[in-house]
This record gives C-alpha cells, structure tokens and sequence, in this order.
C-alpha cells in the first residue's frame, strides 16, 4: 500500500510478481481503505487468478530452467527410481514435455519459464513417471499422485 497524491484509491495486481499495489490518497482513513479493499475481494480473487493462469514474464532465462529441471530430474529420479539418458529444453506449441521412452530422453517446454517452479516440478515428475508406467493409465496418475498429492493443481495451471 502506498499513500500517494492521487484523487481516488486504485488497485492493481502486478503481473510480474502477483502482488497487490493499493495507491491511496494522502488524506484517506485506513478505514475507508478497509472497507474498499473488503468490498473488492471478488475482483483481487478474480485478478490473482487471472495472474496465475496466464503469466506473461519468464521468471527466468533458458540457461537456469534448464539448470533448474536438471536439478529436479536429479532428485526426482531418485524418488522415483528411473533414470533418464538426457533432459533437454525445446519451445514447443502443444506440450509442456515429452518423454521418449526407448531413449528416455525428456524434452520440457522452455516456455514453463513462465510458471512457478512447481509447475516445472510437476512436468519433470510426469514425464520422469512414464519411465515407470507409459500410457495415461489409472497407474499412471498413481505414481504422479504419490508423490505429489496436489499435482492437480499445477496441471490446472498448465491447462
Ligand atoms: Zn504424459
């Protein structure tokens, strides 16, 4: 929040960073400010929402996500007991990652550096779990359920 010399209260949801900015006017009761914020939950719900369904900035360069899914694959390997050949990154249209089970080479979508890390995180473990079981079966999802209990959550976000 910041008291500012503006004429009316304004909010705003920083894209970048998810958080919200509220300029008040320099002579404006904190509350006021409580009752418009309170009176606009619907709306900051719906922007924070909005936020994290379509982030626009990478949070980071190709060079660190692809560090960061080496570092992922490699604990999650472990977990997981599978081993893929290579993790490489590709900037795809349709996917967020493949998983060539006769090379066990993984290819993540460079474009998940637009997501939180957990997201990466997910795609690494579904792709790692098709080492494991190949098709979309109930399998499957009982290996990514196990260890990530709120996949569901970062699958949504992928949608
Ligand atoms: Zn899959």
């Amino acid at each position: 929040m910041e008291f500012k010399a503006v004429k009316n209260l304004r909010m705003k949801v920083q894209s970048e960073t998810g958080q919200l900015h509220v300029s008040v006017p320099l002579n404006t009761s904190y509350a006021t400010i409580e009752r418009f914020v309170g009176s606009h939950t619907v709306w900051i719900d719906r922007q924070l929402e909005k936020n994290a369904l379509h982030p626009k900035v990478a949070r980071i360069t190709d060079a660190e996500l692809l560090v960061e899914a080496q570092q992922l694959a490699e604990y999650w390997q472990e977990r997981l007991e599978v081993s893929a050949s290579r993790i490489r990154l590709r900037k795809m249209k349709t996917r967020w990652g493949v998983c060539n089970i006769n090379t066990r080479i993984i290819t993540i979508n460079s474009e998940l550096k637009k997501y939180p890390e957990r997201c990466l995180e997910y795609v690494i473990v579904h792709e790692l779990a098709h080492l494991r079981v190949a098709a979309h079966k109930k399998e499957f999802w009982s290996v990514v359920e196990s260890v990530l209990p709120d996949y569901k959550l970062f699958r949504a976000m992928l949608k």
